[in-house]
């Protein structure tokens, strides 16, 4: 695996001012064959995956079901490949290891403790991840640092230390309004529950409408404190395993 972290620094500065579309070139030059989306199919993943479409940039978009996503967000993975014509790859989490930990857990065993909820997490989706990530050597993602306190941080380019990969947030300095902005414009497919008041959409029972002015997350395993809620992808709090 290539170390990349000297780039890291160096990119995050010069690309600090980049359009996403300029970010996802380089990405694409940069890495080519190597560098893919891991998408939420939240709006900014969706955003990303239409500029992809729209550049016609060799960069693989994939998803990861866990088994207990809504409704809308399965017909998203159709309506995306439909509207867009870009295939999501969908990666499942090993059928043993669910069944195992359903087995001594219980279905919902997310309601029981912050511990018990990163293990769904990890199995169902920080797991999968890792196999999608394999042969990589970098992954791009939807995050905004005006997404909530654990997003705070983010920069265009960082260094993923649990993938050992870049990562790429090429929405690292947009606001909402510009994400939605450029759905309308470009009449990108999005998830109706955003409408319903999610603007985070995960796993269902993990999900939760939330009111005007709320953080943008706290929707998200609302029973947990706010510095918590990150599902393992994208850690940057203590014990955590990255845009579900
Ligand atoms: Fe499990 Fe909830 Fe995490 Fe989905 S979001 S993997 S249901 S704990």
């Amino acid at each position: 695996m290539t170390d990349n972290r000297e780039l890291v620094q160096q990119r995050n500065e010069t690309l600090a001012d980049a359009s996403p579309e300029e970010i996802l070139r380089w990405a694409a030059e940069t890495f080519p064959g190597a560098v893919a989306l891991a998408s939420s199919l939240g709006a900014e993943d969706q955003v990303l995956t239409a500029m992809i479409a729209r550049e016609h940039l060799p960069i693989t978009v994939f998803t990861l079901d866990t088994g207990r996503l809504f409704p809308e967000t399965y017909e998203l993975i159709a309506a995306t490949a439909d509207k867009l014509g870009v295939p999501v790859r969908v990666y499942f989490p090993d059928a043993s290891d669910v069944e195992e930990m359903v087995r001594l857990h219980g279905i919902d065993l997310f309601r029981d403790s912050v511990a018990a909820r990163k293990r769904c997490c990890d199995v169902r989706k920080v797991r999968p991840l890792r196999r999608a990530q394999a042969g990589l050597e970098a992954w791009v993602c939807g995050l905004r640092s005006g997404q909530g306190v654990t997003r705070e941080q983010v920069t265009v380019v960082e260094w993923d230390e649990a993938s050992g990969l870049v990562k790429i947030n090429p929405l690292a300095s947009w606001s909402e309004g510009q994400v939605w902005e450029y759905v309308r414009a470009n009449d990108v497919p999005v998830n109706p529950l955003h409408e319903a008041g999610m603007p985070s959409i995960g796993c269902a029972p993990c999900t939760r409408a939330i009111e005007a002015g709320e953080d943008p997350r706290s929707g998200r395993w609302w029973w947990e404190s706010a510095e918590q809620r990150e599902c393992g992808l994208h850690g940057r709090i203590a014990d955590d395993g990255g845009s579900r």
